[in-house]
């Protein structure tokens, strides 16, 4: 039997992830989420782990309370997804965390010998050497959650040689402004943008669909968990989102992995990895789906790929400026103080001022997050 520990269980990852654990009876042994008392605790009458931990401190203690009558261990603080990330009895830790919070404990479950399943795409993009270095030195897998990139590890399933790779081609909806021109952008709102076509995720991600960044730290994740350049990676929106992601080798024959948009899919294949079992996923019906269509980024419109692109192949401490700067002009966008087109402005600002390093330490990666995120406040003069 599976053992998991899950970070990020409040959110829609970890509501997902707790669907495919009921329906295959994994166990849970430990739950961590920000804040929300409400549902985890409900999450631990129903599963049962040994460790929960919330963020907040205040939350934490109400959740302590409300928890008396059961045997489990309440933790507050990062410190406590920490340790719920690498002491608890999983074998697994499933990161679903949203933002560069997941860095930390990603690096401690691998130091702590667990396979990582990773949703927390920002971990990558702000550690990436980091990660990948310590996945290596402590022999640990990396399984990709994020659907294009469960498709790209799928489709490479049975390659006998990596290095007839050619390219790697990530699929994108799109999001809800394919289409529009710079002009209709600037006038774009909140609710606009919170409408995604085909995917029902947490905020943050929406919003990052809209301005595509969410297709550029992709891209940087796919450098990392595939160790191929950025070079090699190509974007085609394809409104459908049911190819999931494409590879092509070096004899030109192209392997692509569908299905329905549905995370559960590739949550359970992380977690099942290399056995399949039935999934919820709707089975894939080509005669009722008729046709799939593709076409070229608009590069111009949504600049944020070409952001991260250019960042990946800066390298250092680049990635992880953008992506900061992205979380904090993302959160300013929900919050209603700057405007949609503001967001790739200040991202391209602010990473002026980052002090790059190949060489970066955690805590060169922490002090990037506080000035590109001070940058971006400053520049919008909020
Ligand atoms: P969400 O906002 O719905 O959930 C985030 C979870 O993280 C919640 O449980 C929240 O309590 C917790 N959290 C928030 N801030 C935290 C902090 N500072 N420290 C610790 N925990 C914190 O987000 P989501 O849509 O589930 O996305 C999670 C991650 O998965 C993101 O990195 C996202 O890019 C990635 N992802 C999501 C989807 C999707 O369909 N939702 C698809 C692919 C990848
Ligand atoms: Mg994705």
């Amino acid at each position: 039997m599976k053992r998991i520990n899950l970070l990020g269980s409040t959110g829609s990852i970890g509501l997902q992830t707790l669907d495919v654990a009921r329906e295959h009876g994994y166990k849970i042994e430990a739950l961590t989420a920000y804040s929300n008392v409400d549902i985890i605790e409900n999450q631990i009458r129903e599963f049962k782990p040994e460790y929960a931990a919330l963020v907040d401190e205040k939350a934490a203690n109400d959740l302590k309370q409300r928890v008396k009558d059961l045997p489990v261990k309440i933790l507050s603080g990062i410190e406590g997804v920490s340790f719920c990330a690498s002491e608890a009895k999983g074998d697994i830790t499933l990161n679903s965390v949203v933002g560069m919070a997941g860095l930390k404990p990603t690096l401690d479950a691998i130091n702590a010998g667990k396979t990582i399943a990773l949703a927390n795409k920002e971990t990558l993009v702000a550690g990436g050497k980091l990660v990948t270095d310590a996945a290596k030195k402590n022999n640990v897998a990396i399984l990709p959650v994020d659907s294009e990139h469960s498709a790209i590890f799928q489709c490479l399933l049975g390659s006998p040689r990596n290095h007839a790779l050619k390219r790697i081609v990530l699929t994108a909806s799109g999001g809800p402004f394919f289409g529009k021109t710079k002009d209709e952008l600037e006038k774009v709102t909140l609710a606009d943008a919170l409408k995604h076509p085909s995917w029902s995720m947490g905020q943050k991600i929406t919003i990052d669909s809209a301005t595509m960044f969410n297709k550029g730290l992709e891209l940087i994740e796919a450098v990392w968990l595939f160790d191929v350049s950025p070079d090699m990676i190509d974007i085609v929106v394809h409104r459908e989102s049911i190819v999931h992601s494409l590879i092509e080798y070096s004899d030109n024959s192209v392997i692509a992995q569908l299905g329905h948009p549905d995370m559960r899919l590739p949550i359970q294949f992380a977690i099942t990895y290399p056995d399949r079992f039935p999934s919820p996923e709707k089975q894939l019906d080509l005669w009722e789906i008729g046709n799939l269509s593709f076409y070229k980024p608009d590069y111009e419109t949504f600049p944020c790929m070409d952001i991260c692109r250019n960042a990946i192949k800066k390298g250092g401490l680049y990635p992880a400026a953008v992506n900061c700067a992205n979380e904090e002009a993302n959160l300013l966008f929900r919050q209603g103080k700057i405007s949609f087109t503001d967001i790739p402005r200040l991202i391209s600002e602010a990473a002026e001022y980052t002090e790059n390093k190949p060489d970066y330490t955690l805590d060169d990666v922490y002090n990037t997050d506080s000035l590109m995120r001070e940058k971006v406040r400053e520049l919008a003069n909020v």
